[in-house]
């Protein structure tokens, strides 16, 4: 009888919050202040990210050519100020090259103060966050490998030929292949390799042996692909064949043809990813909009990757879609509903303010709440504002807006209070880990 009386008092709790209704209630503004204790309170994995120094080049594996920012992506965003406030008691309203003296001056002081590692480990524990992925290009001395795990990058596979063409298209691509192709000689001298093996089944052993050193020696967690901003995310299915003959063709010289190309960097990427499968290591994708000029919008749309990630031969393979398709971040969602495909919300809380954002998480949240990650895309500006800066307004903007969204969430009775601080957790830290074995301890 006792037992049967529980058992009814935990379903009437349990189905008391079960209609939901249109509009928040009343308590909102007091739901607000309480989750946005709650979610401040909780250390963060902050799953795609840039940090370093702006005189580091390897921060990330391309540079920004021209083009135009978003307006609150400029360095002119007044909320810069309240950042350096925050973090380092900047006395100014402004960064007149005067009052920008102060800062640097300020920030070379704390980087003697915190040699080393210390810099950045201080860093993350001012932002209260556990660990933060370094999306670099190679990892520098400075950043403690236990606080931030390496992803790198596996693009520059799928340009060893003859690159004139591709680099003559445009302005953009002329800052991008020669990194590119910067950045395949690197991991050649790494791995020993002097000239582009003879065959195409020597150079998958180079790949693959790449990935592995840069998982088992390196400690990288995962590769990041930013082929948006070189071509279409729409990748075809060649035979073998046809890429052994094009690898064959030209690996002594020549420039391959638009579609020779395509075609081989079809056949790379898809190797890449399965050997992402058999490696364990997760496949992040650059899949929202991009800088510069001549980012190809409608090109580099998440929804042309639905073919690969609804393909059950990759159905082993973890894939992370970095910045969640933005600005096509509702329709993208629906994507996390494969079972190997997740979400980063990383840019979106830069790119749109708060107010904004929280309506974009708030309808992942009611999706597919246990698929969505948390990310800053923090980078250095310039040699004032740095990753700094960078890190502390995506902080600081993506537990607000997630501290909103749940607050009109269980106020309008579509959730719980305990599902509300579940969820927080989930987005927030404990998804993104249970992605890479060896960072949960
Ligand atoms: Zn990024």
């Amino acid at each position: 009888m006792k037992l049967l009386c529980a058992l009814i008092i935990f379903l009437a709790s349990a189905f008391a919050a079960a209609q939901a209704r249109p509009y928040p209630g009343p308590d909102l503004p007091q739901l607000y202040q309480h989750y946005l204790d709650v979610v401040n309170n909780i250390p963060a994995f902050d799953h795609h990210a840039h940090p370093g120094f702006a005189d580091d080049p390897d921060v990330d594996a391309m540079a920004a050519p021209p083009g135009s920012s978003a307006f609150r992506e400029r360095d002119t965003n007044p909320e810069l100020v309240t950042a350096a406030r925050a973090l380092w008691g900047y006395p100014y309203a402004d960064f007149s090259p005067d009052h920008a003296k102060w800062l640097v001056q300020k920030k070379a002081e704390m980087k003697k103060q915190y040699p080393g590692t210390a810099y950045f480990n201080m860093l993350l524990d001012k932002l209260n966050f556990d660990r933060g992925v370094a999306n670099r290009a190679m990892m520098p001395d400075y950043l403690d490998a236990k606080r931030f795990p390496w992803v790198f990058f596996a693009d520059a596979f799928m340009w060893p030929f003859d690159n004139t063409k591709t680099a003559a298209r445009n302005g953009d691509q002329k800052v991008y292949i020669p990194l590119q192709e910067k950045m395949l000689k690197r991991w050649m001298q790494q791995e020993k390799v002097s000239a582009l093996p003879a065959t195409l089944g020597d150079y998958l052993k180079f790949v693959t042996q790449t990935l592995e050193d840069n998982q088992k020696n390196k400690r990288g967690i995962a590769m990041k692909f930013e082929v948006a901003y070189f071509r279409t995310l729409h990748f075809n299915d060649p035979s073998r064949e046809e890429a052994d003959a094009i690898y064959k063709k030209y690996v002594k010289g020549g420039v391959p043809s638009d579609s020779e190309y395509l075609t081989f960097q079809d056949y790379i990427f898809r190797y890449l990813i399965t050997e992402g499968g058999r490696l364990k290591l997760p496949v992040h994708i650059h899949s929202a909009v991009g800088i510069g000029d001549y980012f190809n919008i409608s090109e580099s749309n998440i929804m042309q990757l639905e073919n690969i990630l609804r393909d059950p031969r990759y159905a082993g393979t973890t894939f992370v879609m970095i910045h969640g398709g933005y600005p096509l971040e509702r329709e993208a969602i629906w994507l996390a509903a494969i079972k190997n495909v997740y979400m980063d919300s990383s840019l979106m809380e830069i790119a749109m303010y708060p107010s904004s954002f929280k309506d974009s998480l708030r309808q992942w949240l009611e999706t597919f709440p246990d698929k969505i990650t948390f990310g800053t895309d923090c980078f250095p500006y310039n040699e004032i504002l740095g990753a700094e800066e960078s890190y502390w307004l995506g902080n600081i903007s993506a537990r607000q807006a997630l501290a909103a969204a749940l607050a009109e969430m269980v106020s309008s009775g579509e959730i719980t209070d305990v599902k509300a601080i579940e969820m927080a957790h989930a987005y927030l830290h404990d998804t993104a880990i249970s992605l890479y074995p060896s960072l949960s301890h």
